[in-house]
């Protein structure tokens, strides 16, 4: 029987199931979706990244003698329907896709019989796939439960896979997080350079490419992100060798000027399918047994791998497509400006970070969630446009997890994902990065013209979401403290705050975003 075996533009793996074992086992094809890649103003490296690394794949398998075609279609349906009408295979297979738009898409085409043959669909997780549970595992987890909690989630990750466990079943080191022992602010040390991936004749073709189609945000040049197995190998070789040492300890720390601190760089490569969170994971067991990685730091970064990247995973796919709607804040202020256009605002932090994503589609954790993720908290931006700027700009994003993220994380827009809102004032800031130093507003002031406008804004954040928050046991206090400030410094905040909220310019783009197109 002759099988046509379809790749999303994430399942860069040969171990995939839904991958043909020898190549008279019949046709590979990708395809570069017209619609997708103009859904959003992507950024311009998150463009080259991904046609980069499939047209790498394609190379590698050719070489090993495998039938590979990259097929430029309107659509993915589109371009399916071409090459098996052109080559006419018995069944068509290919695995479930990360994004919820493509996995409805391809599930009509199926149930429509579009492509005239069979079309069989694989999990995108468990055994030799690139998620630890399949998505029947997820919902067995997730019934039956009355609150759903990254911890619990891990718990059981952390039993099933026994990595970082005793031969009795319990964490080594008696506890399952080390949180406590992580997340120091910023000291004396400085990161090593990060490994260079200089772009080949192919990056730089594709480069050529991304750059004549005229759309799409950020800068092209610059581009240094790994586009194949070998690369995001030697990726992970350089972080256990010069960073994992101190990757827990420095986790949340931000330094003007240093991109990537101690932090892996993996994501990009990694929900690409070049390398599997189970090899990271297994790696990172295997350097804390040979006593080359903290067991604070080690678990730490399991913790975001096994935990959080799964975590978010399957919440997408327990709440999807309610996730995109969800809006329990009722946020409806238009994205502000300076997120496409840092100069655009005199705040250093945000300039520091929105002008670091514009170079390299790149922001580490802390300030994804603590200053651009925040400050559109703070501000009530709308979920929805805050989700679609965070697709378009990051070389790592996809739906499946930029949405958890942006909604459940760092916008408490989908209410119960974590247990309290990710607020704060500049002092956060402050206390972790070297911001505030050089910054035209005072982060010590509450009030007026020059204050840290995070802070006003905070408060006016508690206020507006009293009902809401005045009870919770971790925030409850801050309102017993903002009752306290007197009358006229509670007007002289809430006036700050109205000031910073009316300056803020929306943003003008005529873009229509497109959730679905593919
Ligand atoms: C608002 C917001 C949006 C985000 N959008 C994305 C996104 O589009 N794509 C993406 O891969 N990650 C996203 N994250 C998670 C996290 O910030 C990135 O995975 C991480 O910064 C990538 O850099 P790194 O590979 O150097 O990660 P490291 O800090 O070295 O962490 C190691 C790995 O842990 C995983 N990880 C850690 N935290 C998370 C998390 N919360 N969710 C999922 N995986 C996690 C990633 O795979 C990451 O590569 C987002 C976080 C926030 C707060
Ligand atoms: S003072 Fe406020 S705006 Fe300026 S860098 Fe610090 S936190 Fe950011």
């Amino acid at each position: 029987m002759t099988t046509l075996h379809f790749l999303g533009p994430w399942d860069l793996d040969r171990r995939l199931p839904c991958m043909p074992r020898h190549p008279h086992d019949g046709p590979i094809v990708l395809i570069e979706s017209r619609a997708k890649s103009s859904a959003l103003p992507y950024h311009r490296q998150k463009l080259v990244l991904v046609l980069s690394a499939m047209h790498h794949f394609a190379e590698a398998l050719r070489a090993d003698g495998f039938d590979v075609e990259i097929v430029n279609a309107r659509s993915y349906v589109d371009g399916l329907r071409e090459v098996t009408s052109r080559r006419r295979p018995e069944r068509v297979v290919a695995m479930r896709p990360r994004e919820w738009g493509m996995e409805r898409a391809l599930r009509i085409a199926r149930k429509e019989n579009a492509l005239g043959v069979p079309f069989e669909l694989f999990d995108d997780g468990g055994e030799g796939s690139h998620f630890l549970l399949t998505r029947e595992e997820i919902h067995r987890w997730v019934e039956g439960r009355a609150v759903l909690r990254m911890e619990h989630f891990y718990a059981h990750l952390r039993k099933k896979t026994g990595w970082l466990m005793d031969a009795s079943g319990k964490p080594l080191g008696g506890k399952l997080s080390f949180d406590a022992d992580n997340r120091e602010p910023p000291g004396d040390e400085r990161p090593p350079p990060a490994l260079v991936h200089a772009p080949d004749a192919i990056t730089r073709a594709c480069m050529e490419r991304v750059r004549s189609w005229g759309h799409g945000w950020g800068e092209l040049e610059g581009f240094d992100w790994p586009v194949t197995r070998e690369a995001a190998l030697a990726e992970i070789d350089h972080f256990f060798a010069q960073r994992a040492a101190l990757f827990g300890r420095y986790q949340d720390a931000m330094i003007t000027g240093e991109r990537f601190l101690w932090h892996t760089r993996i994501a990009p490569a990694m929900n690409l399918g070049l390398v599997s969170p189970r090899e990271v994971c297994q790696r990172i067991v295997h350097e804390h047994a040979r006593g080359t990685m903290p067991l604070a730091a080690a678990e730490g970064l399991l913790r975001q791998i096994l935990g959080w990247r799964e975590y978010v995973r399957a919440m997408y796919w327990t709440r999807m497509p309610a996730m995109r709607r969800a809006n329990a804040l009722g946020a409806e202020r238009a994205l502000p400006v300076f997120y496409w256009e840092p100069e655009r605002t005199q705040m250093r932090c945000m300039r520091e970070v929105v002008g670091q994503v514009k170079a390299t589609g790149y922001a580490h954790h802390i300030q994804r969630l603590m200053v651009l993720g925040n400050f559109a908290l703070l501000a009530g931006v709308e979920p929805l446009a805050l989700s679609h700027w965070f697709w378009a700009g990051f070389v790592d994003a996809y739906e499946w997890v930029e949405l958890p993220n942006v909604h459940g994380m760092a916008l408490f827009a989908d209410d119960g994902f974590t247990t309290k809102p990710y607020a704060a004032s500049g002092a956060y800031v402050d206390r972790m990065s070297d911001h505030c130093e050089g910054c035209h507003f005072r982060v010590k002031e509450r009030h007026g013209e020059r204050a840290c406008p995070f802070n006003p804004l905070f408060w006016d954040f508690l206020v507006r979401h009293r009902d809401r928050f005045a009870s919770h046991p971790r925030i409850g206090a801050l309102y017993r403290t903002w009752d306290r400030f007197g009358d006229d410094e509670r007007a002289r905040i809430l006036e700050s705050a109205a000031q910073v909220l009316a300056s803020l310019t929306p943003t003008d783009h005529a873009w229509r975003f497109e959730d679905d197109r593919c």
